[in-house]
């Protein structure tokens, strides 16, 4: 259940270890890599120390973290910061990559903890059988305690297909993680009703409930540092994204030493509360895309999804339909349709496999069975 929010620090609760399973953090640019082009290594390593009391605590974290670009160039001496044109900042992610990957596996490794990278592009999150790979990727990645660093594969993103920002790749990684919450940290340390900088009634906004026209104009596209591409207007629409799917997003300020501590302490910055929590994740699951099959349940299988397990293949009497990998289909029970899912397999397999148990599904497959045929993030009743 979620708690009462009556206040800021209340408002930063909806982040912490017990409340959300599993948290996204995205690190801006210009909070990593200082003026001269060099890691902000002792605030990385506050961080990390950070990272490493939430897993101590049961939260599994995912990281965003952008940088890339800004590294690369100091490397390559380009100027503006390697984003004067598309072919420079390409480059410029490829040598800066590698630095980002080695300093965090250095640090989280001294921690104790293990790093995963991940490059991803708009694609592998927008194509339903790829958005699933990386789901069940990410999945099995924190189930074995590693922490994921994810960032834009911005050296062969092209500009048409790319997210361009980390912000809204952070909000959409947090659905394919079925993350409770996403953490920007920020330059800023939140969403003012006027640029701080210029208007001294500025304020900052505490909570957003709902994201109004009046909530929209408040965000100004610069981000002032102008070593990210990110800016406000961004950070709301990575709100948006994260909202429609029942995640909870927050923008807060990385500019301090132990920057996911300082937000558990003040919650200081500005939290979008997602509507329904995960009801509202499955309601897009549900309303976003058509049928292209259906799945039919014997009475335990449709018992276990009522207590919110995932769908194994041994509970399944029939598949109809043409459907692949990722394609939505309807799940019936014995007294008609129950629920919707994304399938885990193609038609074909799914009906090779139906009625298997996990251990024998691999000798009719020729390949590792997944551990379900519908996964539970991935299913919704009706
Ligand atoms: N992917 C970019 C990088 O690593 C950062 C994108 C952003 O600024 O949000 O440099």
């Amino acid at each position: 259940m979620e708690p009462a929010v009556t206040s800021a620090a209340g408002a930063a609760a909806r982040f912490a270890p017990g409340v959300c399973a599993r948290l996204v953090v995205k690190i801006g640019s210009s909070l990593l890599v200082d003026g001269a082009g060099a890691v902000r290594r002792d605030w990385l390593a506050g961080v990390v120390a950070d990272i490493a009391a939430r897993r101590a605590a049961g939260q599994e974290v995912v990281v965003v973290s952008s940088g890339a670009i800004a590294l690369g160039a100091r490397r390559l001496k380009l100027d503006k910061g390697g984003r004067a044109s598309l072919e420079d900042a390409q480059a410029a992610a490829a040598v800066g990559q590698v630095a980002l990957s080695a300093v965090w596996e250095a640090l989280l490794s001294e921690a104790g903890l293990t790093m995963a990278q991940v490059l991803l592009t708009l694609g592998d999150l927008e194509d339903r059988r790829r958005y699933l790979n990386v789901s069940a990727t990410l999945d099995r990645l924190l189930a074995l305690g590693a922490v994921p660093v994810l960032n834009e594969n911005d050296t062969v993103a092209t500009s048409e297909i790319r997210f361009g920002d980390n912000d809204r790749l952070a909000a959409r990684a947090a659905q394919a993680a079925g993350a409770g919450g996403v953490l920007l940290l920020s330059d800023v340390d939140g969403l003012y009703t006027a640029h701080p900088g210029r208007d001294p009634m500025a304020k900052l906004v505490p909570e957003v409930l709902k994201l109004t026209p009046v909530i929209e104009a408040m965000a100004s596209a610069d981000s002032g540092s102008g070593l990210g591409s990110g800016g406000m207007a961004a950070k709301l629409a990575a709100a948006k994204i994260a909202g429609a799917a029942g995640i909870h997003l927050a923008i807060a300020d990385g500019r301090v030493a132990h920057p996911l501590q300082h937000f558990a302490d003040t919650g200081r910055g500005t939290v979008f509360v997602a509507g329904e929590g995960s009801r509202a994740r499955k309601a897009w699951l549900a309303g976003r895309l058509t049928v292209h099959g259906t799945l039919t349940l014997d009475a335990g299988a449709v018992a276990a999804l009522q207590r919110g397990k995932s769908l194994l293949a041994a509970g399944v009497t029939a598949v109809e339909g043409r459907f692949a990998r990722g394609d939505v289909v309807a799940l019936a029970g014995p007294d008609g349709v129950i629920g919707r899912g994304l399938a885990g397999y193609d038609a074909g397999d799914a009906a090779m496999i139906r009625g298997l148990r996990n251990e024998a599904q691999a000798a009719v497959l020729g390949y590792a069975p997944r551990a379900a045929l519908v996964h539970a993030d991935h299913l919704v009743l009706l």
